[in-house]
């Protein structure tokens, strides 16, 4: 057997003793070197690897704990290691609660159901026998180790006759409590008494689980009833872990299904229609158009027809309120699977996940691999969000591509939201609109009776601003129209675009950005040699003092932060309340939510954050929504800047207005005549989409082109370089373009120099993956010390 060790970092070979079975996803308990350590088994191998000793191959100790995978997960976990070019074990462990086996500690526990006399087992077992007995009967097995000579032995003999069961325990997390539920599996009512009737009707209408004590008093009924129910196959009863879940706060208020509008019913009714297969469909509406209404109702039927549901959303300061939604309409079955869970937080909600009966999973990009059998859909809202796509550590997935191999798998549709559709979805639809089905959902819904409509969207020129000579950050009309809104007692959020470490460069007087001579890209101000260049093609330049068109002296650099604008309006409105929202501010725990709960209750008047605040954020109040500098998302020197500006802008503006009051947003910029602004401004999807496809052909990028980056990084420069120079001529016969080698945006990071090798291929004749692997390999070798290498397949940065 092929087992991985997550803490050791390999794969290792094991003998299977015959009185075990494992499955590959089993948790293992193994002998390495002087210990034993958890282990995730990975498969069967008939023969040994390359230069193994036979005699040094071990045997596993014991299968500790079945079935934390699912069998059916496996073809998709070899689907992602092979797309992603990393290895199985990888894969496994990005998958994997974290912590499951490196601060989880093996338990020995007594069963009650033997009839067998310890007078007949050895001397050590019936020693370990006295120690369960004597101390609550659930005991560490390193303290049995170290208490009775040759335990392992006893321990064996002991689980043979079905003395004891060994299991895994989260070490500090106490022991995990369970409780009974039930989980209706047949409604029929023949053959029922007239109170297991009445039972499974209170259970049907509590949406088919309930904990058996809640049963019982809804129901009216002894536990008896219910015990006869689930003799006769009615129900399952199954243990429920007592889970250390995110509950979210206040238990959230009923909420029923709302009538749905035209565009709403045909949305709805088009996904019924194809449960049950892997049909893909691209839920194209507005902010506030009713998208989540849609997943609401269509998860609804889900459940009741036994199936599970899985929703991904981009963001965890996101998860709060959209989770709380979701209980309020479908009940407690909803759990939220994110990074910023606490490992035993995670791994309960793997354990619940793994149980059987309907349920739903909101999460981020790795709640795509949720355990959950029978699914019935999966959704994932605000699809563009390149949050969904893993940078490193490898596998660099996408959670996009897996969940769309997960719907294949599982045979369930897939529905993809967003007002602003990436381009390579957008574009599979155009190619294929029958395996894309496109729901649009045209316009916002109406909110208090009023028509809603979308915000009034305007641009201002900062040129004029300079000319004016306003300095600040602040232009004269967007000044103007905060204090309107505070004056009305309304609320603003102010949107400071940020990007990464580096900057480019931008003249003051003339809106011109320093461009590369060589590529469509602007050249970027690098701090460590003081000078300009190109990420693309590597040429560089220096500063220059003055603008090359205008010859004005008033070069910036962009970058400027939110704490820069907290400060401007502390300037104009000493006593104005602000808040603060981006990854500094929020970086403990559950503060999302706080901040966005105080900025809720009014208890300050403005929100100045970054990119964040794009997402799904809901707040009535606010009527005034400001870009502070739109030329921040414009000129990065990425081939996806366009994209990204667009729909940062578009769901940015989508802030203002959501309430019953009208919106509008300001956009600052120096560039207003740039052709995605127009875009935004005209809220033109289709345009931007036709004028992006365009250059994407031109450029060589995706769709057209598939992107695979070798990322190579060291602590130092020169034995880098050299060594990026031999990957790049040993990959010279590979079919495609090679790229590079070249530096990345950022050259230095923590200490490391950062290189990278592009590889571009037709899509229309894909890589063989098997072949390129091997390629890969090859080229790579054995990197000198200190140099890392990872994969980046389908890189939504290439910088
Ligand atoms: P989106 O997910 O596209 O931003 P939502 O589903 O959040 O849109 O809908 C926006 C608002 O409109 C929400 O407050 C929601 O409760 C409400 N809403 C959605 N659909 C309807 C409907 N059919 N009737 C009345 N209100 C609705
Ligand atoms: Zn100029
Ligand atoms: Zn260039």
């Amino acid at each position: 057997m092929w087992v991985d060790h997550p803490h050791l970092g390999g794969c290792f070979t094991y003998r299977v003793p015959q009185e075990w079975d494992p499955q590959p996803g089993d948790v293992l308990s193994v002998p390495f070197g002087q210990q034993m350590a958890g282990a995730v088994a990975l498969g069967w191998r008939s023969d040994l690897p390359e230069g193994v000793d036979p005699q040094s191959i071990r045997d596993i100790e014991a299968v500790v704990a079945k079935g934390i995978l699912p069998s059916e997960f496996w073809p998709l976990l070899q689907q992602v290691a092979d797309y992603y070019l990393t290895p199985l074990a990888q894969v496994v462990r990005t998958v994997l609660p974290p912590g499951l086996l490196n601060r989880s500690q093996r338990r020995i526990r007594l069963l009650a159901t033997t009839s067998g006399d310890p007078g007949a087992c050895s001397p050590a077992a019936q020693k370990v026998l006295q120690l369960l007995q004597a101390r609550g009967g659930d005991l560490a097995w390193r303290y049995l180790q170290h208490q009775v000579p040759n335990a392992a032995g006893a321990l064996r003999e002991l689980q043979q006759q079905g003395w004891v069961e060994s299991h895994w325990q989260e070490s500090g997390g106490g022991k995990l409590k369970t409780q009974q539920a039930a989980s209706l599996a047949d409604p029929s009512p023949e053959g029922l008494s007239p109170s297991q009737q009445k039972a499974l009707q209170c259970l049907q209408q509590a949406g088919g689980e309930l904990l058996l004590t809640d049963w019982a008093t809804k129901a009216g009924v002894s536990r008896a009833v219910l015990q006869g129910l689930a003799r006769k196959g009615r129900v399952h009863l199954y243990e429920r872990p007592l889970l250390r879940l995110e509950t979210g706060g206040a238990t959230a208020p009923q909420d029923p299904p709302k009538p749905l509008t035209t565009a709403q019913t045909k949305a709805v009714q088009a996904i019924l229609a194809a449960l049950g297969q892997a049909q893909r469909f691209l839920l194209h509406g507005v902010t506030g158009s009713g998208k989540t209404e849609v997943y609401l109702q269509v998860i609804a039927q889900v459940l009741q027809r036994g199936g599970s549901a899985l929703v991904l959303v981009p963001e965890i300061g996101l998860t709060p309120q959209l989770t709380d939604r979701f209980r309020a309409r479908l009940g407690s079955r909803v759990w939220v699977y994110h990074s910023g869970l606490s490992d035993g937080e995670r791994y309960d909600t793997w354990r619940q996940m793994l149980s059987p009966g309907p349920q739903v999973v909101i999460g981020t990009r790795s709640a795509v691999f949720a355990p959950l059998s029978q699914l019935g859909v999966i959704v994932l809202d605000e699809e563009h969000d390149d949050s969904f796509k893993q940078d490193q550590p490898q596998p660099c997935y996408h959670a996009r591509q897996v969940a769309e191999w997960r719907a294949e798998l599982a045979g369930c549709p897939l529905v993809l939201g967003s007002a602003t559709p990436a381009v390579e979805t957008y574009a599979a639809h155009l190619q294929a609109p029958q395996q894309w089905i496109r729901l649009p959902l045209p316009d916002r819904i109406p909110q208090q009776g009023i028509p809603a409509t979308l915000p009034h969207l305007e641009l201002v020129d900062m040129r004029q601003e300079l000319a004016a000579g306003n300095w600040t950050v602040l232009s004269r009309r967007l000044r103007q129209a905060l204090q309107q809104t505070l004056d009305k007692g309304e609320q603003a959020i102010l949107f400071v675009p940020r990007r990464g470490h580096s900057t480019f460069v931008l003249c003051r007087s003339c809106g011109v950005v320093l461009m590369c001579s060589h590529c469509d890209v602007s050249l970027t101000f690098h701090q460590l040699g003081q000078d300009l260049r190109c990420h693309y093609c590597g040429a560089r330049r220096p500063h220059p003092q003055r603008c090359p068109e205008c010859g004005s002296p008033y070069l910036k650099h962009f970058g400027s932060g939110t704490q820069k604008v907290v400060e401007v309006l502390q300037q104009h409105w000493p006593d104005l309340s602000i808040l603060r929202y981006d990854s500094d501010a929020t970086r403990r725990k559950g503060s999302h939510r706080d901040l966005l709960e105080q900025f809720r209750r009014g208890e300050a008047q403005v929100l100045v954050g970054t990119q964040m605040l794009t997402k799904g954020l809901d707040i009535p109040q606010v009527t005034l929504v400001g870009v502070m500098a739109a030329d921040g998302l414009l000129h990065q020197s990425d081939y996806r800047a366009g994209e990204r500006s667009f729909q940062l802008l578009t769901q940015v503006a989508g802030r203002a207005g959501r309430g019953s009051l009208p919106g509008q947003a300001i956009i600052q910029t120096y560039l207003p005549e740039h052709p995605i602004l127009a875009a935004v401004l005209a809220q033109d999807y289709e345009s931007f989409l036709q004028a992006e496809l365009k250059q994407r052909q031109e450029g060589g990028y995706p769709p057209y082109r598939a992107l695979l980056l070798m990322r190579l990084s060291s602590p130092r420069l020169e034995p880098l370089e050299r060594y990026c120079t031999q990957v790049a001529e040993r990959l010279q016969g590979i079919p495609g373009e090679l790229l590079g080698p070249g530096p990345a945006q950022v050259e230095r990071v923590s200490g490391r120099y950062r290189w990278q090798i592009l590889l571009k291929q037709d899509p229309n004749c894909p890589w063989d993956r098997s072949q390129l692997a091997v390629q890969l390999r090859t080229a790579i070798g054995h990197p000198p010390q200190g140099i890392r290498v990872s994969l980046d397949v389908d890189p939504l940065r290439i910088l």
